[in-house]
């Protein structure tokens, strides 16, 4: 594309709230093959809301609710901000309240140390000098945690209705389960199949379980899923599709999904997401909205076949 094309289509894009970054991701959004979608954040709300918290241990429901909140309180994921507001909503408390104080260790929350987030798997930390773990089966299974069969079962019914299922295991035993729900965004769907008659191949991409992954990727009609996905793996599949020659498209929020948005041939970073994964990107797409997938990839189009 000449220069004034590549102008009036990045001054085009930015009134509709798509940041384009430079001529080169312009040129290539219109012959993308594929376009990978990372589940949560992106094609889902990243407003997940807990459904269920079950207590499969002695501990009472209000103290098992502030142990996890305590551990969570250190972490950005999306899945931990819907623990601590269903626990400060359960004792009651006042997040405007909250907010107004200094220190992010609010009152009712325990000191925590030693607090690490293990992307793709969950989180632990030290609460009274004992290990807490929140995450998936992996997390549990590299600590030697045992899931009793009733308990694997009540997190796999979870997983079938499309949620998260969230273990806790506290000085060595699993404690409870919670389930989280993170809904589609509304438009999600359309995207899908308005790509699929541009002849655009959609793939969803999660570090999620794969009952949870079939669960939503049948709702949003996507029927290549690739779950229980590492951070680098989603970079791998992005190479892999690019392996004959085909353009790659990535769509992605998080910290997790920005390898995958450097490697593919069109990144493109929720405006919502982590500053890491808009650096990592080619686009933003600043309203939060799938339809700004669209509109990429039509500017592109007739930027290109106005010059030829
Ligand atoms: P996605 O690829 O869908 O954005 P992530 O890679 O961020 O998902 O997370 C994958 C899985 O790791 C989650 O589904 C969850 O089981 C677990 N996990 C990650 N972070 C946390 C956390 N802070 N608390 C609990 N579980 C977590
Ligand atoms: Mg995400």
């Amino acid at each position: 594309a000449t220069p004034t094309a590549v102008m009036v289509a990045t001054g085009v894009g930015a009134t509709n709230g798509v940041l384009i970054k430079g001529g080169d991701a312009l040129e290539k959004a219109h012959k993308l093959k594929y376009i990978i979608f990372d589940k949560t954040g992106t094609l889902t709300q990243g407003k997940a809301t807990v459904t269920t918290a079950k207590v499969f241990s002695k501990m009472d429901r209000g103290e098992f609710l502030t142990l996890v909140a305590s551990a969570e309180a250190s972490s950005e994921h999306p899945l931990a901000k819907a623990i601590v507001d269903y626990a400060r909503q359960f004792h009651s408390i006042d997040e405007s309240a909250e907010d107004s104080k200094e220190s992010q260790n609010s009152g009712w929350l325990l000191d925590t140390s030693d607090f690490s987030a293990l992307p793709g798997k969950g989180i632990q930390c030290l609460v009274n000098n004992k290990m807490i773990l929140v995450g998936n089966r992996k997390l549990m299974s590299e600590n030697s945690i045992t899931i009793p069969d009733h308990v694997d079962k009540f997190v796999g019914e979870l997983e079938e209705s499309a949620r998260t299922g969230v273990i806790v295991a506290y000085n060595g035993e699993l404690v409870g389960v919670m389930g989280i729900a993170d809904p589609l965004k509304r438009e999600a769907p359309m995207v899908v199949e308005l790509l699929r008659r541009m002849g655009v191949r959609s793939i969803m991409v999660t570090g999620d379980n794969w009952r949870t992954a079939r669960a939503v990727a049948k709702e949003v009609g996507i029927e290549d899923v690739r779950a229980e996905v590492m951070p680098a793996g989603k970079a791998e599949v992005v190479r892999s599709l690019q392996k004959d020659g085909s353009t790659v498209g990535m769509v992605g929020d998080g910290i997790n999904d920005s390898p995958a948005l450097a490697a593919a041939d069109v990144g493109m970073a929720i405006g919502a997401g982590t500053d890491v994964a808009i650096e990592a990107a080619d686009y933003v797409l600043m309203r939060n909205n799938l339809e700004d997938v669209i509109i990429a990839i039509d500017l592109s189009r007739k930027t290109l076949t106005r010059i030829r």
